[in-house]
């Protein structure tokens, strides 16, 4: 899978560093390191580069070849070095890429959101079992409201949706 991992490397964050991927009949699941070092706590601000523990985050992204893609991403909780900080532990932050708590990446959910502004929620609601994402309507709608005024249908267009979707 050489080329393969050469093709899809632009498509993801330079601190994400792929190492395995598996392909089945129905689904490709792509496994990530973080490479970063440090990370910044929410609290203060202050950086720190103690790592405390690990843990992982399954995150649907945008279809591949037809097949819904899956990313397994481990990422560090870190321990604030700042001792007048309230905040122990904190988790390493993607949400360039995926918000805090998001089972889907960024541009998963503008797609979708992209699927119920401009279809009927009864054809949004179809079209996402299509592309094999389960998803309720009271999620599209909740995606619609966080993402109606910050739509920009150019950086859709941008992220590939011919290409990789349908
Ligand atoms: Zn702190």
């Amino acid at each position: 899978m050489e080329n393969g991992f050469k093709i899809i490397k632009d498509m993801f964050p330079d601190y994400l560093e792929e190492t395995n991927i598996e392909i089945d009949e129905d689904k490709i699941i792509i496994y990530f390191d973080s490479k970063r070092k440090s990370c910044n706590c929410p609290s203060c601000n202050n950086p720190s580069m103690t790592k405390s523990t690990y843990f992982t985050r399954k995150i649907q992204d945008l279809n591949v070849i037809e097949k819904p893609l899956f990313l397994i991403i481990r990422l560090a909780k870190y321990r604030c070095e700042n001792p007048k900080c309230n905040t122990k532990i904190f988790s390493e932050n993607i949400s360039d890429f995926a918000g805090e708590k998001q089972r889907r990446t960024n541009r998963l959910n503008e797609l979708l959101t992209k699927f119920l502004l401009t279809q009927s929620a009864e054809s949004a609601a179809r079209r996402c079992s299509y592309i094999k994402t389960k998803i309720s309507g009271d999620t599209l709608l909740r995606l619609s409201k966080k993402y109606e005024f910050a739509m920009d249908m150019e950086s859709i267009r941008s992220i590939g949706i011919d290409d990789f979707v349908f």
